[in-house]
């Protein structure tokens, strides 16, 4: 059965129906409530998710403090330019091979934290975020997705100055800042979507629609991107691939984020997080 994981208060909790039920108490301690522990037992979260009914919950999310799902990944990467309009307003090329930079683990944060701004040119990018929940290497673009633990909506706040400010780019820095990887609010199985290769995504800047798009619109799809990694390296349950974003990113008119700001970014079928920008 498809699982819903949250991040409540540093444990590992699926959710269902607004409700949280600690992972560790739900299974008699045979699964931890360590989130980077959780997600290496993504199949015993599949059963556990079946047993939700019958249990009584710890907690409404409502009242919960909702951290990152996957809080210390051990590679997070991030993919440039995957959907053609940003390739556009960004003024490059559409990419033959995917562009994959390191948005270093550090960075990570939570769906509601705050993002501290720390130059002028603070940007936003709504990213849809692949967890994934096995030991992955040389897999074929057909078994990908059973490699994925699960979706999070993700924000991949860039610092185009220093991004952009060396040649050739140095996109890992710029990418890395700390706060600068909102995600969450929760991690949704693959099997909850009716197609998880077209959810809808969209980002707001103090309410105003910025970014709004489709996941079909990926240049490089998940199941190509997770394929083409493990040919490389091996990926191990909850690294993290940031998946491009699509058009609408502040640079091309210089509309940049400033202290006060609120970015709201939500994918359908998965949900919202909310930033301000100190
Ligand atoms: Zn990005």
């Amino acid at each position: 059965m498809s699982f819903s994981l949250a991040n409540v208060n540093g444990r590992a909790s699926l959710v269902e129906g607004g409700y949280f039920f600690d992972l560790s108490r739900l299974s008699d301690e045979a699964v931890s409530s360590d989130p980077m522990l959780a997600i290496t037992q993504v199949d015993a979260l599949h059963e556990l998710a079946d047993t939700l009914s019958d249990s009584d919950a710890d907690g409404s999310l409502e009242e919960a403090t909702l951290q990152a799902p996957v809080p210390r990944p051990r590679n997070s990467f991030g993919i440039g330019l995957n959907y053609k309009d940003h390739a556009k307003e960004s003024k490059m090329e559409l990419p033959k091979v995917p562009v994959v930079f390191s948005k270093y683990p550090s960075c990570i944060s939570g769906p509601f934290t705050d993002i501290k701004l720390r130059a002028e040119q603070g940007d936003y990018e709504a990213e849809l975020v692949v967890v994934i929940g096995h030991t992955t290497r040389d897999i074929s673009i057909e078994e990908s997705w059973s490699h994925v633990a699960g979706l999070m909506v993700g924000q991949d706040i860039s610092d185009r100055e220093l991004q952009l400010g060396a040649q050739p780019p140095q996109f890992g820095l710029g990418k890395s800042r700390d706060t600068y990887g909102p995600t969450g609010p929760i991690l949704v199985s693959p099997d909850s979507f009716g197609d998880p290769d077209n959810l809808a995504i969209t980002c707001d800047v103090n309410g105003e629609r910025r970014q709004d798009d489709r996941t079909s619109s990926l240049i490089f799809d998940v199941s190509f991107l997770v394929s083409y990694l493990s040919a490389v390296l091996t990926l191990e349950p909850g690294d993290l691939i940031f998946t491009g974003t699509p058009a609408g990113v502040g640079m091309p008119d210089q509309r940049f984020l400033k202290p006060g700001d609120v970015v709201t970014t939500s994918i359908e079928g998965i949900g919202t997080i909310e930033n301000l920008c100190r």
